[in-house]
Protein backbone atom coordinates (compact mmCIF):
# COMPACT_ATOMS: atom_id res chain seq x y z
CA UNK A 1 0.00 0.00 0.00
CA UNK A 2 0.92 3.57 -0.91
CA UNK A 3 1.90 5.17 2.23
CA UNK A 4 -0.78 8.28 2.07
CA UNK A 5 -3.28 5.73 2.24
CA UNK A 6 -2.05 4.69 5.66
CA UNK A 7 -1.94 7.85 7.18
CA UNK A 8 -3.80 7.45 10.50
CA UNK A 9 -4.52 11.56 10.44
CA UNK A 10 -4.32 13.94 8.26
CA UNK A 11 -1.66 16.94 8.51
CA UNK A 12 -4.65 19.67 9.20
CA UNK A 13 -6.16 17.53 11.60
CA UNK A 14 -3.12 16.95 13.65
CA UNK A 15 -2.35 21.14 13.42
CA UNK A 16 -6.07 21.93 14.51
CA UNK A 17 -5.08 20.41 17.66
CA UNK A 18 -2.27 23.45 18.06
CA UNK A 19 0.05 20.75 20.00
CA UNK A 20 3.03 22.00 20.27
CA UNK A 21 5.07 18.93 18.59
CA UNK A 22 8.83 18.50 19.66
CA UNK A 23 9.95 15.99 16.64
CA UNK A 24 13.43 14.41 16.15
CA UNK A 25 14.53 14.74 19.75
CA UNK A 26 13.88 11.47 21.84
CA UNK A 27 13.13 11.77 25.58
CA UNK A 28 16.10 10.31 27.45
CA UNK A 29 15.02 10.78 31.14
CA UNK A 30 11.92 11.60 33.48
CA UNK A 31 12.29 13.39 36.80
CA UNK A 32 8.86 12.95 38.96
CA UNK A 33 10.29 15.38 41.58
CA UNK A 34 10.78 18.03 39.39
CA UNK A 35 7.94 17.15 36.69
CA UNK A 36 10.44 17.73 33.81
CA UNK A 37 11.38 15.20 31.08
CA UNK A 38 15.01 16.10 29.47
CA UNK A 39 15.47 15.41 25.71
CA UNK A 40 18.30 14.38 23.70
CA UNK A 41 19.13 17.92 22.88
CA UNK A 42 19.54 19.12 26.14
CA UNK A 43 16.54 20.50 26.38
CA UNK A 44 14.11 20.20 29.40
CA UNK A 45 9.98 19.99 28.89
CA UNK A 46 7.96 20.78 32.48
CA UNK A 47 4.52 19.04 32.37
CA UNK A 48 1.95 18.93 35.19
CA UNK A 49 0.58 15.71 33.85
CA UNK A 50 2.28 13.01 31.53
CA UNK A 51 1.53 10.19 29.51
CA UNK A 52 3.75 7.78 29.12
CA UNK A 53 3.82 6.03 25.24
CA UNK A 54 6.91 5.28 23.70
CA UNK A 55 6.04 1.18 22.35
CA UNK A 56 8.07 -1.12 22.22
CA UNK A 57 11.62 -1.29 20.83
CA UNK A 58 12.45 -4.47 18.36
CA UNK A 59 14.37 -7.18 19.59
CA UNK A 60 17.85 -8.15 17.45
CA UNK A 61 20.18 -10.89 17.43
CA UNK A 62 23.38 -10.31 18.99
CA UNK A 63 24.63 -13.00 16.61
CA UNK A 64 23.39 -11.12 13.51
CA UNK A 65 24.62 -7.96 12.29
CA UNK A 66 21.85 -5.28 11.35
CA UNK A 67 23.61 -4.59 8.09
CA UNK A 68 23.77 -5.73 4.21
CA UNK A 69 19.94 -6.61 3.77
CA UNK A 70 19.18 -7.65 7.05
CA UNK A 71 15.81 -5.58 8.51
CA UNK A 72 13.76 -5.34 11.31
CA UNK A 73 10.19 -4.27 11.00
CA UNK A 74 8.13 -1.18 12.50
CA UNK A 75 8.46 2.02 11.39
CA UNK A 76 7.79 3.36 7.80
CA UNK A 77 11.45 3.24 7.32
CA UNK A 78 11.64 -0.08 7.67
CA UNK A 79 8.87 -1.08 5.96
CA UNK A 80 10.23 1.22 2.93
CA UNK A 81 13.73 -0.51 3.28
CA UNK A 82 12.38 -4.10 3.23
CA UNK A 83 10.03 -3.12 0.35
CA UNK A 84 12.72 -2.30 -1.69
CA UNK A 85 14.37 -5.27 -1.65
CA UNK A 86 11.41 -7.25 -2.35
CA UNK A 87 10.81 -8.18 -6.32
CA UNK A 88 10.27 -12.01 -7.83
CA UNK A 89 12.61 -14.17 -7.35
CA UNK A 90 14.27 -12.72 -4.05
CA UNK A 91 14.99 -15.32 -1.26
CA UNK A 92 14.06 -13.59 1.98
CA UNK A 93 14.60 -15.63 5.23
CA UNK A 94 12.30 -14.38 8.13
CA UNK A 95 13.48 -14.48 11.76
CA UNK A 96 10.75 -15.45 13.85
CA UNK A 97 7.13 -16.84 12.97
CA UNK A 98 5.07 -14.14 15.54
CA UNK A 99 2.36 -12.06 13.79
CA UNK A 100 4.81 -9.78 12.58
CA UNK A 101 6.98 -12.14 10.61
CA UNK A 102 4.34 -13.88 9.36
CA UNK A 103 2.42 -10.90 8.01
CA UNK A 104 5.77 -10.11 6.02
CA UNK A 105 5.97 -13.43 4.87
CA UNK A 106 2.68 -13.40 3.11
CA UNK A 107 3.31 -10.12 1.94
CA UNK A 108 6.59 -10.91 0.31
CA UNK A 109 5.46 -14.27 -1.32
CA UNK A 110 2.39 -12.63 -2.87
CA UNK A 111 5.22 -10.08 -4.03
CA UNK A 112 6.86 -13.17 -6.04
CA UNK A 113 9.36 -13.78 -3.04
CA UNK A 114 11.19 -17.25 -2.52
CA UNK A 115 10.04 -17.43 1.66
CA UNK A 116 11.62 -19.33 4.32
CA UNK A 117 10.75 -18.67 7.96
CA UNK A 118 12.82 -19.64 11.08
CA UNK A 119 11.47 -20.41 14.15
CA UNK A 120 12.70 -21.41 17.42
CA UNK A 121 10.21 -22.67 19.39
CA UNK A 122 7.98 -25.94 18.51
CA UNK A 123 5.15 -23.95 16.22
CA UNK A 124 4.42 -20.19 15.20
CA UNK A 125 2.47 -18.04 16.78
CA UNK A 126 3.10 -19.85 19.99
CA UNK A 127 2.86 -16.70 22.08
CA UNK A 128 -0.34 -15.25 20.85
CA UNK A 129 -2.31 -18.40 19.99
CA UNK A 130 -0.39 -21.76 21.59
CA UNK A 131 0.98 -24.76 19.83
CA UNK A 132 -2.16 -25.96 18.32
CA UNK A 133 -3.81 -23.09 17.06
CA UNK A 134 -0.18 -21.68 15.60
CA UNK A 135 0.50 -24.78 13.64
CA UNK A 136 -3.24 -24.79 12.00
CA UNK A 137 -2.53 -20.75 10.91
CA UNK A 138 1.12 -21.87 9.68
CA UNK A 139 -0.70 -24.33 7.40
CA UNK A 140 -2.16 -21.45 5.50
CA UNK A 141 1.42 -20.58 4.78
CA UNK A 142 2.33 -23.80 3.35
CA UNK A 143 -0.04 -24.25 1.19
CA UNK A 144 0.54 -20.59 -0.55
CA UNK A 145 4.42 -21.92 -0.67
CA UNK A 146 6.22 -20.41 2.45
CA UNK A 147 8.79 -22.79 3.54
CA UNK A 148 8.04 -22.55 7.71
CA UNK A 149 10.80 -24.66 9.70
CA UNK A 150 10.21 -24.34 13.71
CA UNK A 151 12.58 -25.63 16.11
CA UNK A 152 15.60 -24.14 14.63
CA UNK A 153 18.12 -22.22 16.23
CA UNK A 154 19.81 -19.43 13.80
CA UNK A 155 23.63 -18.60 15.17
CA UNK A 156 24.55 -15.90 12.44
CA UNK A 157 24.96 -14.78 8.81
CA UNK A 158 27.16 -15.11 6.13
CA UNK A 159 27.93 -12.14 3.71
CA UNK A 160 29.48 -11.75 0.17
CA UNK A 161 30.53 -8.49 -0.72
CA UNK A 162 28.80 -6.79 2.52
CA UNK A 163 25.47 -8.57 1.61
CA UNK A 164 23.71 -10.88 3.49
CA UNK A 165 24.18 -14.50 1.27
CA UNK A 166 22.97 -16.73 3.53
CA UNK A 167 21.60 -17.84 7.30
CA UNK A 168 23.80 -19.96 9.36
CA UNK A 169 21.71 -23.03 11.91
CA UNK A 170 22.33 -24.89 14.72
CA UNK A 171 22.56 -27.66 13.10
CA UNK A 172 25.18 -26.75 10.53
CA UNK A 173 23.29 -26.33 7.85
CA UNK A 174 22.44 -23.01 5.69
CA UNK A 175 19.71 -20.94 4.18
CA UNK A 176 20.40 -18.85 1.21
CA UNK A 177 19.20 -15.32 1.33
CA UNK A 178 19.27 -12.38 -0.54
CA UNK A 179 17.53 -10.20 2.26
CA UNK A 180 17.16 -11.11 6.43
CA UNK A 181 13.62 -9.76 7.86
CA UNK A 182 14.36 -10.33 11.84
CA UNK A 183 11.16 -10.50 13.52
CA UNK A 184 11.28 -11.42 17.25
CA UNK A 185 9.09 -9.39 19.22
CA UNK A 186 9.59 -5.79 20.66
CA UNK A 187 10.76 -4.84 24.54
CA UNK A 188 8.77 -2.23 26.09
CA UNK A 189 10.89 1.09 25.24
CA UNK A 190 11.26 1.54 28.89
CA UNK A 191 15.23 2.61 29.17
CA UNK A 192 14.94 6.05 29.15
CA UNK A 193 12.30 5.76 32.69
CA UNK A 194 15.17 4.02 34.32
CA UNK A 195 15.90 5.98 37.53
CA UNK A 196 12.56 7.94 37.33
CA UNK A 197 11.38 5.58 40.34
CA UNK A 198 8.50 4.21 37.86
CA UNK A 199 8.46 0.18 38.43
CA UNK A 200 9.60 -1.34 35.82
CA UNK A 201 8.59 -5.17 35.16
CA UNK A 202 8.49 -5.57 31.65
CA UNK A 203 6.96 -2.51 30.95
CA UNK A 204 5.75 0.23 33.45
CA UNK A 205 3.73 -0.87 35.69
CA UNK A 206 0.41 1.14 36.13
CA UNK A 207 -2.76 0.63 38.48
CA UNK A 208 -6.44 -0.46 36.77
CA UNK A 209 -6.45 3.56 35.82
CA UNK A 210 -3.48 3.34 33.99
CA UNK A 211 -1.58 5.42 36.66
CA UNK A 212 2.21 4.74 37.22
CA UNK A 213 2.23 5.24 40.57
CA UNK A 214 2.81 8.77 40.56
CA UNK A 215 -0.09 11.62 40.34
CA UNK A 216 -0.39 12.59 37.51
CA UNK A 217 1.41 10.25 35.49
CA UNK A 218 0.06 7.96 33.07
CA UNK A 219 0.60 5.40 30.57
CA UNK A 220 -1.19 3.92 27.40
CA UNK A 221 -0.05 1.13 24.97
CA UNK A 222 2.47 -1.74 24.14
CA UNK A 223 4.64 0.37 27.35
CA UNK A 224 2.16 -0.73 30.31
CA UNK A 225 1.42 -3.23 32.19
CA UNK A 226 -2.05 -3.19 34.19
CA UNK A 227 -4.14 -5.55 35.89
CA UNK A 228 -7.09 -6.15 33.71
CA UNK A 229 -9.90 -6.58 35.79
CA UNK A 230 -11.79 -9.04 33.37
CA UNK A 231 -9.10 -11.20 32.95
CA UNK A 232 -7.59 -11.41 36.11
CA UNK A 233 -8.72 -15.02 36.46
CA UNK A 234 -6.12 -15.49 33.56
CA UNK A 235 -3.18 -13.11 34.47
CA UNK A 236 -2.89 -10.54 37.78
CA UNK A 237 -1.50 -8.11 35.22
CA UNK A 238 -0.80 -7.82 31.57
CA UNK A 239 1.12 -6.03 28.46
CA UNK A 240 -0.50 -6.11 25.62
CA UNK A 241 1.14 -5.06 21.78
CA UNK A 242 -1.83 -4.63 19.80
CA UNK A 243 -3.61 -1.87 18.26
CA UNK A 244 -6.96 -1.56 19.79
CA UNK A 245 -5.74 -1.43 22.63
CA UNK A 246 -3.07 1.00 22.44
CA UNK A 247 -6.11 3.44 20.96
CA UNK A 248 -8.49 2.73 24.04
CA UNK A 249 -5.60 3.04 26.65
CA UNK A 250 -4.69 6.24 24.79
CA UNK A 251 -7.73 7.66 25.57
CA UNK A 252 -8.52 6.60 28.61
CA UNK A 253 -4.99 7.60 29.91
CA UNK A 254 -5.77 11.36 28.49
CA UNK A 255 -9.27 11.31 30.23
CA UNK A 256 -8.33 10.49 33.46
CA UNK A 257 -5.35 12.70 33.29
CA UNK A 258 -7.77 15.21 33.27
CA UNK A 259 -10.44 14.20 36.15
CA UNK A 260 -7.29 13.80 38.18
CA UNK A 261 -6.21 17.45 37.43
CA UNK A 262 -10.12 18.26 38.55
CA UNK A 263 -10.41 16.05 41.25
CA UNK A 264 -12.60 13.84 39.81
CA UNK A 265 -12.85 9.84 39.56
CA UNK A 266 -11.38 7.97 37.56
CA UNK A 267 -12.41 5.30 35.00
CA UNK A 268 -10.34 1.93 35.31
CA UNK A 269 -9.37 0.28 32.03
CA UNK A 270 -10.59 -3.27 32.01
CA UNK A 271 -11.73 -4.97 28.28
CA UNK A 272 -11.34 -7.88 25.98
CA UNK A 273 -8.15 -7.61 24.19
CA UNK A 274 -8.63 -8.02 20.30
CA UNK A 275 -6.69 -8.15 17.62
CA UNK A 276 -6.45 -9.07 13.94
CA UNK A 277 -4.17 -10.15 11.21
CA UNK A 278 -4.20 -10.70 7.40
CA UNK A 279 -1.97 -13.40 6.05
CA UNK A 280 -2.94 -14.30 2.40
CA UNK A 281 -6.11 -14.86 1.92
CA UNK A 282 -6.87 -15.39 5.51
CA UNK A 283 -8.40 -13.38 8.47
CA UNK A 284 -7.17 -13.94 11.86
CA UNK A 285 -9.16 -12.55 14.65
CA UNK A 286 -8.33 -12.87 18.05
CA UNK A 287 -11.01 -11.96 21.42
CA UNK A 288 -9.13 -12.66 24.81
CA UNK A 289 -6.44 -14.04 26.05
CA UNK A 290 -4.52 -17.04 25.34
CA UNK A 291 -2.99 -19.73 27.64
CA UNK A 292 -0.63 -22.32 28.20
CA UNK A 293 -2.72 -24.47 30.09
CA UNK A 294 -5.77 -23.34 27.91
CA UNK A 295 -8.08 -26.60 26.17
CA UNK A 296 -8.55 -25.63 23.11
CA UNK A 297 -11.38 -26.95 20.91
CA UNK A 298 -12.54 -26.23 16.98
CA UNK A 299 -16.05 -24.81 17.46
CA UNK A 300 -16.75 -24.30 13.44
CA UNK A 301 -14.91 -24.72 10.22
CA UNK A 302 -12.22 -27.31 9.50
CA UNK A 303 -8.44 -26.12 10.31
CA UNK A 304 -7.05 -27.98 7.23
CA UNK A 305 -9.75 -26.16 5.22
CA UNK A 306 -7.97 -23.06 6.27
CA UNK A 307 -11.52 -22.04 7.94
CA UNK A 308 -12.36 -22.40 11.34
CA UNK A 309 -13.49 -21.34 14.71
CA UNK A 310 -11.94 -21.92 18.51
CA UNK A 311 -12.62 -21.58 21.71
CA UNK A 312 -9.82 -21.57 24.50
CA UNK A 313 -11.09 -22.64 27.86
CA UNK A 314 -9.43 -22.29 31.16
CA UNK A 315 -10.79 -23.99 34.39
CA UNK A 316 -14.05 -24.14 32.56
CA UNK A 317 -14.42 -21.11 31.88
CA UNK A 318 -14.08 -19.59 28.69
CA UNK A 319 -10.87 -17.15 28.45
CA UNK A 320 -10.35 -16.09 24.29
CA UNK A 321 -11.74 -17.04 20.63
CA UNK A 322 -9.83 -17.55 17.42
CA UNK A 323 -11.26 -17.51 14.21
CA UNK A 324 -9.82 -17.76 10.48
CA UNK A 325 -11.86 -16.16 7.78
CA UNK A 326 -14.86 -16.52 10.23
CA UNK A 327 -15.62 -13.61 11.04
CA UNK A 328 -19.57 -13.95 12.31
CA UNK A 329 -18.11 -16.57 15.15
CA UNK A 330 -15.53 -13.73 16.87
CA UNK A 331 -16.93 -10.74 17.42
CA UNK A 332 -20.14 -11.83 18.66
CA UNK A 333 -18.40 -13.64 21.24
CA UNK A 334 -16.70 -10.23 23.09
CA UNK A 335 -20.30 -10.43 26.07
CA UNK A 336 -19.23 -14.00 26.56
CA UNK A 337 -15.80 -13.19 27.54
CA UNK A 338 -16.31 -9.88 29.80
CA UNK A 339 -18.30 -12.47 32.20
CA UNK A 340 -17.99 -15.47 33.49
CA UNK A 341 -18.96 -18.37 30.68
CA UNK A 342 -18.34 -22.20 30.82
CA UNK A 343 -17.74 -24.70 27.93
CA UNK A 344 -20.76 -25.81 27.84
CA UNK A 345 -22.44 -22.33 27.81
CA UNK A 346 -19.79 -21.16 25.06
CA UNK A 347 -20.26 -24.31 23.25
CA UNK A 348 -24.30 -23.65 22.81
CA UNK A 349 -23.64 -20.53 22.05
CA UNK A 350 -21.29 -21.44 18.91
CA UNK A 351 -24.21 -23.72 18.09
CA UNK A 352 -26.49 -20.87 18.06
CA UNK A 353 -24.15 -18.77 15.89
CA UNK A 354 -23.98 -21.51 13.49
CA UNK A 355 -27.62 -22.20 13.51
CA UNK A 356 -29.56 -19.37 14.06
CA UNK A 357 -33.01 -19.59 15.30
CA UNK A 358 -34.85 -19.05 11.57
CA UNK A 359 -36.67 -15.66 11.83
CA UNK A 360 -40.55 -15.31 13.15
CA UNK A 361 -43.47 -15.81 11.06
C1 LIG B 1 4.69 -4.06 11.23
C2 LIG B 1 3.65 -4.04 12.32
C3 LIG B 1 2.39 -4.60 12.07
C4 LIG B 1 1.42 -4.60 13.07
N1 LIG B 1 0.19 -5.15 12.78
C5 LIG B 1 -0.78 -5.15 13.73
C6 LIG B 1 -2.06 -5.68 13.46
O1 LIG B 1 -2.32 -6.19 12.35
N2 LIG B 1 -3.00 -5.65 14.43
C7 LIG B 1 -2.76 -5.11 15.67
O2 LIG B 1 -3.64 -5.11 16.52
N3 LIG B 1 -1.53 -4.59 15.96
C8 LIG B 1 -0.55 -4.59 15.03
N4 LIG B 1 0.70 -4.08 15.32
C9 LIG B 1 0.95 -3.56 16.68
C10 LIG B 1 0.51 -2.11 16.84
O3 LIG B 1 1.01 -1.34 15.78
C11 LIG B 1 1.05 -1.60 18.19
O4 LIG B 1 0.46 -2.35 19.22
C12 LIG B 1 0.75 -0.12 18.39
O5 LIG B 1 1.35 0.67 17.40
C13 LIG B 1 1.28 0.32 19.77
O6 LIG B 1 1.07 1.71 19.90
P1 LIG B 1 1.95 2.55 20.89
O7 LIG B 1 1.47 3.96 20.76
O8 LIG B 1 1.98 1.90 22.23
O9 LIG B 1 3.45 2.43 20.36
P2 LIG B 1 4.08 2.85 18.96
O10 LIG B 1 3.07 2.81 17.88
O11 LIG B 1 5.33 2.02 18.84
O12 LIG B 1 4.48 4.38 19.17
C14 LIG B 1 5.52 4.75 20.05
C15 LIG B 1 6.12 6.06 19.55
O13 LIG B 1 7.01 6.55 20.55
C16 LIG B 1 8.22 6.98 19.90
N5 LIG B 1 9.29 6.87 20.90
C17 LIG B 1 9.90 5.75 21.38
N6 LIG B 1 10.83 6.06 22.31
C18 LIG B 1 10.80 7.41 22.44
C19 LIG B 1 11.51 8.34 23.26
N7 LIG B 1 12.43 7.94 24.15
N8 LIG B 1 11.22 9.65 23.12
C20 LIG B 1 10.27 10.08 22.23
N9 LIG B 1 9.57 9.25 21.44
C21 LIG B 1 9.83 7.93 21.54
C22 LIG B 1 8.38 6.02 18.75
O14 LIG B 1 9.24 6.59 17.77
C23 LIG B 1 6.93 5.88 18.27
O15 LIG B 1 6.59 6.90 17.38
C24 LIG B 1 1.70 -4.04 14.34
C25 LIG B 1 2.97 -3.49 14.60
C26 LIG B 1 3.94 -3.49 13.61
C27 LIG B 1 5.29 -2.90 13.89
Amino acid sequence: MDADRIMLRRPEMLEELHIDWRLGSAAVSLDTAARTVSLADGSAVPWDGIILATGGTVRTLPTVPMTGGVHVLRSRDDADALRAELRPGTRLVVVGAGFIGLEAAATAAQLGAHVTVLEGAPAPLIRGLGAQMGAAVAAVHARNGVDVRCGVSVTGIEQRDGRVSAVTLGDGTSVAADAVLVGIGVTPATKWLEGSGLTLRDGVVCDANLCAGVPGVYAAGDLLRWPNAMFSHVEPDMRVEHWTNAAEQGAIAAQNLLAWSRGEPQTPYSAVPFFWSDQFDARIQFLGRSHPDAVVTVVAGDPSEGRFAAMYVLHDRLIAVLGVTMPKMVMPSRALLSVPTTREQALAHFERLKNPPAPAG
